[in-house]
């Protein structure tokens, strides 16, 4: 197998277009790309014919644009290629102005009241910052989604406008360094994803798996992941297969996958792809999540990307691995090595600190959502508080430069920041605890909160407004310097003295921890219904105004979007439950009891010398219990139709969270108790062990 030469080719990638277009068209082509800028019309329709004969000669029919609005995955309209001819016949058409700008109707996508739906019709326009690729017969055109109003709809608009505010304020620091050379500054992003991996045949009898993809019944099974002998251990020959069949389908997409391997919790695995633009990144891993999904279909099995499929066993999250990278490929956070890169590093650095210090909530925003309230603080997951882990090496290089101390690396360095060089940091100074929601590892922030389902794009909007706005004001302050060395050394010192209370190095894991960020005054959201309403705090508001993001009206509308999703996701959670409750568990442990209340009776009328106590306690329990669970079923049934009635999206999120979850979590204490106790052969679906070790 030649991967060299397989991978990418279902790609409209910059190999292709050079060999398929008119010079003139590629150089145009690059130089929109290179800008992040729209394509011009007469470039469109010498692409879009390229574009459309590449798909065709590949067994393409259709294309679709292809955009990301707030549900969360995907949407795509396929048409085709065919036009009608006046003799009645059909050709395969595509024009540039079909490349450039499609018209879904998508009155029915979640627009947080931005749109009326007498006005519903929004357009979507292709990112030629990301190449158009193929599937399943079709041409993929990744898009932006906008109203005729101009108001973003989706993730992908929002995401290119912070990488230009992130790269027009990088660019500005750059060149107060005397850098004239760098023409652009990306963020770079790889995206960790783990995942579960099931067989089909037990999924399909758990509807809680099928309705709302993690279990809402279930104890942990008797062997779980003490062990440790899941974690990196051998990959079952069914999962490699998998795994193996996944890799091709990806690195034909043109993913970089790289690394497959198990994970702590039984039947979890994690990949890794090779880092990316962001706005690439976030694609990436938006087909990573829906291929995986597929090819496990193929292999008899499901891949569950629920961020807690199992009570009491790790969850799954995805880690978002973030960097600024030159045109030129120089990644802004690696140590210096002169005195320009060690003075570049820690100004870059500082505005990290600084932003994720000031806009905590931001970024603890971004990545809540019903489902990840499942898994954060939990078992393997990061706490919901933000902190910073810098490492040792880096703790002390910020302490020498707050006291105005040259830095004393063992034997041979001395340094000073600007002056000397910084050590490289070893790999292994990085947070090896894993406990940090947010990590310096090396040459990268590691940002360890997002959930397995989500997309990256909030997030990594979230990190590159954030981290532009305060590129901003340092930039401002060193445009009026007389003397930008002394000036920058004075910011990043007075900068890292300020915010050093969001650096934590410490076990994230750890109730002294929980104490002493309280000391230090660090936001702690409990749930995501708590967290959603500060996405419009008048600060958050004029950031993104500043930052050229979104106005207010758009902010309030996708947390309007979020906080509908949180109550409709429990929503569905509440009746699943209902369902499971009344019409599996309850008739199930029913026929057990009548199977030991004749037991009970066959005995004492047959030999009446041996004692029944054993089975009349067993019996007296599991009626309680099931008696207890239906109490308990019917306060949920009240509960879900009392939340009908409360208005306003952020109250009824809340009533959800606060009074509809712990009637869900009182349902499933009964039933949990009765699967243990209920003869296995009357439970009424598989139990934890059985799907987590699904596989063999
Ligand atoms: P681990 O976190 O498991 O130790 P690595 O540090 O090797 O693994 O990489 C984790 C992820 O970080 C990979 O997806 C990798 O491509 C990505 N990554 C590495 N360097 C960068 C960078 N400069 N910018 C963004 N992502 C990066
Ligand atoms: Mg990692």
């Amino acid at each position: 197998m030649n991967i060299p030469e397989f991978f990418g080719e279902n790609v409209f990638n910059e190999k292709v277009m050079q060999e398929k277009l008119p010079k003139e068209v590629f150089k145009s082509l690059a130089k929109t790309i290179e800008e992040g800028k729209l394509l011009d019309i007469s470039v469109a329709n010498a692409v879009a014919t390229a574009m459309k004969e590449w798909a065709i000669s590949k067994g393409a029919t259709h294309y679709t644009h292809w955009f990301q609005p707030m549900t969360g995955i995907t949407a795509e309209k396929h048409d085709s290629f065919i036009s009608t001819t006046n003799d009645g016949g059909v050709l395969m058409d595509f024009s540039g102005k079909e490349l450039v700008k499609g018209e879904p109707d998508a009155s029915s996508f979640p627009n947080g009241g931005i749109r009326a739906t007498f006005e519903a019709r929004g357009y979507t326009a292709w990112d030629p910052t990301s190449f158009a690729f193929l599937k399943d017969d079709t041409l993929y055109i990744p898009s932006v989604f906008c109203s005729y109003s101009g108001e973003v709809l989706d993730k992908k608009a929002p995401l290119l406008r912070s990488m230009e505010s992130l790269n027009k304020q990088a660019l500005r620091i750059l060149r107060l360094l005397g850098d004239t050379e760098t023409a652009r500054v990306h963020a770079t992003v790889g995206a960790e994803q783990e995942y579960f991996l099931i067989d089909r045949k037990v999924w399909e009898q758990r509807k809680d798996l099928i309705f709302t993809g993690r279990t809402l019944f279930g104890n942990r099974p008797p062997k779980g992941q003490e062990l440790d002998d899941h974690y990196f251990g051998s990959i079952k020959p069914r999962v490699l297969a998998f795994m193996k069949d996944l890799d091709n389908e990806l690195w034909k997409l043109g993913i970089p996958a790289k690394t497959e391997h198990n994970e702590v919790a039984p039947a979890q695995h994690e990949l890794a792809p090779i880092f990316s633009l962001v706005n690439k990144a976030c694609d990436e891993n938006q087909l990573t999540m829906e291929v995986m999904k597929k090819v496990a279909q193929k292999h008899g099995m499901v891949c569950l990307l629920h961020e807690k499929p199992f009570d009491g066993i790790a969850g799954s999250g995805k880690h978002n691995n973030w960097s600024m990278t030159t045109n030129n490929g120089e990644n802004l956070f690696n140590l210096g090595k002169t005195p320009y890169e060690n003075a570049r590093f820690m100004l870059f650095f500082a505005a990290v600190v600084k932003g994720v210090d000031e806009y905590q909530d931001l970024l603890r925003v971004s990545i809540s959502t019903a489902s990840n309230d499942c898994r954060l603080g939990g078992h393997e997951a990061p706490p919901v508080i933000i902190s910073m882990h810098i490492g040792e090496e880096l703790q002390a290089i910020i302490e020498s430069i707050e006291r105005g101390e040259k830095y004393h690396t063992g034997a041979k360095n001395t340094i000073m920041l600007g002056v000397d060089s910084l050590p490289d940091l070893p790999k292994d100074t990085t947070d090896r605890n894993r406990t940090s929601p947010f990590a310096f590892t090396g040459n990268k922030f590691e940002f360890r909160m997002l959930g397995s389902s989500l997309s990256i794009s909030c997030p990594n909007i979230m990190l590159n407004t954030i981290v532009a706005e305060e590129l901003e004001q340092f930039a401002d302050i060193l445009d009026k310097a007389d003397d930008v060395d002394k000036a920058l050394n004075e910011l990043v010192a007075t900068t890292l003295k300020e915010h050093k209370r969001i650096i934590f190095n410490g076990n994230n894991y750890s109730p002294e921890w929980y104490m002493e960020a309280q000391r230090r005054g660090l936001s702690n959201y409990k749930d995501t219904p708590e967290v959603l309403p500060h996405y419009i705090d008048e600060k958050n508001v004029e950031l993104f105004a500043r930052q050229h993001i979104y106005t207010k009206r758009e902010i309030q509308s996708r947390m309007e979007i979020l906080l509908d999703n949180y109550s409709k996701v429990r929503n569905i959670e509440a009746l699943t439950m209902i369902d499971m409750a009344r019409t599996d568990i309850y008739p199930s442990v029913n026929k057990y009891m009548g199977e030991l209340v004749s037991f009970i009776k066959d005995v004492k009328s047959t030999t009446p010398s041996v004692d029944t106590s054993t089975q009349e306690e067993l019996l007296k329990i599991l009626s309680i219990a099931n008696a207890n669970m239906m109490k308990n079923i019917k306060q949920l049934e009240e509960m879900v139709e009392l939340a009908k009635t409360v208005d306003g999206v952020s109250p009824k999120a809340t009533f959800f969270a606060d009074k509809v979850l712990p009637v869900m979590n009182n349902v499933r204490k009964y039933a949990d108790e009765m699967e243990q106790l209920t003869d296995a052969k009357h439970w009424p679906f598989p139990v934890y062990g059985d799907i987590l070790f699904s596989i063999v």
